[in-house]
């Protein structure tokens, strides 16, 4: 490793490719300044970020092992094992995901990972985390930052070094890259929203359902899902059009919840509480495929995860995916070239198959909403990776 690798670079955004990015800079050598708009979720009530829970599979998994924290993200994980579809009427259907047992995803607090990982990074002992730290442009030229101190309200720049710009699906790095003239580039918003609802755990905090299971409930134009939580709940998604007949628009009333639910998934319903206090009071999501390129200003900046590659998440592969970027950008740094080459190298390899796995997610989704017939089918191959 040449010196020039050692040197102290710039980390935008500790989300869980930020952070994770951190401890393989560490790793190699480098001083890492992690700059996070939000404030320290591990002393301060912060919402983690989109979804309540999500899914790591072998890709997620193989990044954590690389950096000897997979067997302590495993103890917080619960093996899914296989689909339950939920049927408008009649008996559930179990799909197991392979053969035996040992073919399974696992759900995990995306709050508790993040965490994990920020933890793990400080712990290398050569990387600062600063939180309230908004990014809001950056100069090419020198890798000098404009930030925006929360905490105090005061604007400054961040000395200019080498810059990854892990600062999610409205990246403020890609928007600057996204104004120079070799910049092209696209972004798709789903016509679809999400919200979270939760299934509270029993008596004894005993799982009301199936534990080991991805549950569904397959509705054509749109659907529910549920990923089991370590504290015996379970995080509902509801997946559904913005405007229409059946829509976020439509459901204005708790009359028009109540009865929505009761009638396509009354199992789900009964098992919700304040089904319609969280409905009304918790965000609505949306959905956006970022494509673009390039992903780098020369040797000075580069993206990764979502700010470089958003998907929708109907395979739940955007942080495996970013994960995976940091396992590639880390076997690049190993090879010893210079940030240049190392960051066209990384582009390189991997926009190919960032660009294939966004038009699968949204083919099985166009595919499940626009098909009509048995939607236990259609859905069938629409959560196929899940
Ligand atoms: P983010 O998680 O968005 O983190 C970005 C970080 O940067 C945040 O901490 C943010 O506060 C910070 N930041 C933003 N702007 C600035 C700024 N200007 N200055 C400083 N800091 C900034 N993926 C899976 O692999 N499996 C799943 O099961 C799965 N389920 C999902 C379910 C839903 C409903 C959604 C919406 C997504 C799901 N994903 C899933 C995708 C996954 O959430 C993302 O791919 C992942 O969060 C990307 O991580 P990231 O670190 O790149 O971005």
């Amino acid at each position: 490793m040449s010196e020039a690798r050692k040197d102290t670079v710039t980390v935008v955004g500790a989300g869980l490719v930020g952070s994770l990015l951190s401890i393989y800079l560490a790793r190699r050598g480098h001083t890492v300044e992690l700059l996070e708009r939000r404030p320290d979720m591990r002393s301060e009530l912060v919402d983690a970020g989109r979804s309540i829970n999500l899914a790591i599979s072998t890709r997620g998994l193989h990044a954590l092992r690389q950096v000897g924290l997979e067997d302590e993200a495993l103890k917080h994980a619960i093996p899914m094992r296989g689909r339950m579809i939920h049927p408008p009427q009649g008996e559930l259907v179990y799909q197991p995901y392979g053969k035996d047992d040992s073919q399974h995803i696992n759900a995990m607090s995306r709050g508790w990972l993040n965490a994990f990982l920020m933890t793990a990074a400080e712990a290398t002992g050569k990387v600062r985390i600063r939180f309230k730290q908004r990014v809001t442009d950056v100069d090419f030229g020198s890798g000098a930052l404009t930030v925006h101190d929360d905490a105090t309200g005061a604007a400054r720049q961040e000395p200019g070094r080498v810059v990854f710009g892990t600062d999610g699906s409205a990246s403020a790095i890609r928007q600057a890259l996204e104004k120079r003239p070799d910049f092209q580039g696209t972004q798709e918003q789903l016509g679809h929203g999400y919200k979270e609802l939760t299934i509270p755990a029993g008596p004894g905090g005993a799982f009301q359902m199936e534990k080991h299971a991805l549950h569904i409930w397959p509705r054509g134009t749109f659907m529910l899902i549920a990923l089991p939580d370590e504290e015996g709940s379970f995080t509902c998604t509801l997946f559904l059009p913005w405007q229409g007949p059946v829509s976020f628009a439509s459901l204005d009333t708790p009359a028009k919840l109540e009865a929505f639910f009761g009638a396509q998934f009354p199992d789900a319903k009964a098992l919700i509480p304040d089904l319609v206090e969280t409905f009304f009071s918790r965000p609505t999501g949306s959905m956006v495929t970022v494509k673009g390129a390039p992903w780098h200003a020369g040797g000075q900046t580069l993206l990764l995860g979502d700010a470089a590659h958003a998907i929708v998440p109907f395979f739940g592969q955007g942080m495996n995916c970013g994960f995976e970027d940091c396992v590639v950008l880390d076997q690049l740094l190993g090879q010893g070239a210079g940030w240049e080459q190392v960051f066209t190298d990384f582009e390189r390899l991997r926009k190919t198959n960032a660009d294939a796995i966004a038009d699968m997610a949204v083919e099985n989704f166009v595919e499940m909403r626009d098909s009509t017939g048995d939607p236990r089918f259609l859905f069938r191959k629409a959560v196929e990776k899940v």
